[in-house]
């Protein structure tokens, strides 16, 4: 270690960042004074911070993150997740629910700290914007600036730890982590890779892979690659938006390169866990795919693949006249999925007041660049 410590002391510091928060070389008490030094002035921390936090009046916290170029990221807090009555999920920045048949362990915790829990989902961003290009995405319209390194990931996640709530009668506590900010995670593979291993690694922020979920447009060999680096046990939510291909290419360019028919057959070959379901998310888009017509044809090509749906009513972003249909549309789809034996469940959204969709606060008055990622056929 070039600060002239020894290898454990490697460790030592690893600890002190991820499972303790500490970022200041000078506060890691069990470390040699002269490798504090030496740390501090190699400028250990400072990877990212909170430049601005809003928080919504249901409790839901959007933190800007800055990262040492200036360019910033968003991260949302969303506390209660896996706590609601059924069929009325909450939602963070389009999260994966807590699936309560998934955590068993869940009672034994809230019981130990004598403390009522609440569990908190965090939603973290994997790239500055995206070069997916959807059409009713914030970070789509805006481009991709930039990867996110595995480091800058991971910040988030100390950096929303830092600002639960911990006084008072409830004691909020990190349960599950989304990758559904910013950016197309499978499209930066490695670092998200790097990531997911650092945030599982019993020494650090120690989650279990089975609370992490990574959402995709539908990436197919880093779907394959995702299920056999994690043996599946990562949790996956695809973002499906339409059943059939042209009206997906429509909304979502990465569809020519990946049509759907590869699509299903990529999450059949996802090593699931038993018990596990694949979460689908659609947006729903008035006009464009939430049609009766669609979700007839949705119910046909997910027969026989263990999911659950997740209909989001889309969210106004700036540059775009899109829009949500009447949620009388919104009932009678979900209803027809329901009629058909899926899981169904609307969205509600969280933290509607502080822009909490996908990629808005951090890019709240940037100029829409539609250039999109179309790889060569
Ligand atoms: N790139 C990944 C993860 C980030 S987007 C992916 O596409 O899955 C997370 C989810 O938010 C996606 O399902 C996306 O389609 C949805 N989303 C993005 N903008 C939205 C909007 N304006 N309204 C509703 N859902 C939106
Ligand atoms: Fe990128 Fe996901 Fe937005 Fe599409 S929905 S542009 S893949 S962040």
């Amino acid at each position: 270690m070039r600060a002239g410590g020894r290898a454990f002391h490697g460790k030592q510091v690893f600890k002190w960042i991820h499972a303790r928060g500490v970022t200041d070389p000078l506060a890691m008490t069990d470390l040699p004074v002269n490798v504090r030094e030496s740390l501090g002035s190699l400028g250990l921390s400072g990877v990212a911070q909170i430049t601005t936090m809003r928080r919504a009046l249901d409790g839901t916290r959007k933190l800007l993150v800055s990262m040492r170029d200036g360019l910033t990221v968003e991260t949302v807090l969303i506390p209660g997740v896996g706590q609601s009555p059924k069929g009325e999920l909450p939602s963070p920045c389009y999260t994966e629910d807590a699936d309560a048949s998934a955590m068993p362990d869940d009672d034994e915790e809230e019981a130990e700290t004598g403390k009522s829990v609440v569990r908190v989902t965090q939603c973290i961003s994997t790239q500055v914007g995206c070069a997916m290009g959807c059409v009713f995405c914030a970070s789509g319209v805006a481009g991709l600036k930039r990867n996110m390194d595995a480091g800058e990931i991971i910040a988030q996640v100390l950096l929303g730890r830092s600002m639960l709530d911990s006084d008072g009668a409830e004691s909020e506590q990190l349960r599950n982590v989304v990758l559904m900010g910013m950016g197309e995670p499978l499209h930066n593979y490695a670092n998200t890779a790097r990531a997911l291993r650092l945030l599982t690694h019993p020494d650090g922020i120690g989650l279990s892979s089975r609370r992490i979920t990574v959402s995709t447009s539908g990436l197919i060999p880093e779907i394959a690659r995702l299920g056999e680096d994690f043996g599946g046990n990562i949790g996956l939510a695809i973002s499906l938006h339409a059943a059939d291909d042209e009206t997906r290419s429509r909304l979502m360019p990465i569809n020519r390169k990946y049509p759907l028919d590869a699509l299903m057959n990529a999450l059949r070959a996802y090593p699931l866990p038993r018990r596990r379901r694949i979460t689908i998310e659609y947006t729903l888009v008035a006009g464009k795919n939430d049609s009766l017509d669609e979700a007839r044809k949705l119910a046909k090509l997910l027969r026989g693949l263990p999911v659950k749906i997740n209909l989001i009513p889309m969210n106004p972003i700036e540059h775009s006249t899109l829009g949500p249909p009447d949620f009388s549309g919104v009932l009678a789809f979900q209803q027809l999925l329901v009629d058909a034996g899926y899981s169904c469940f609307i969205r509600r959204r969280r933290g509607d007041d502080v822009s909490a969709a996908c990629g808005q606060l951090a890019l709240l008055g940037a100029k829409p660049k539609i250039k999109s990622f179309l790889p060569p056929k």
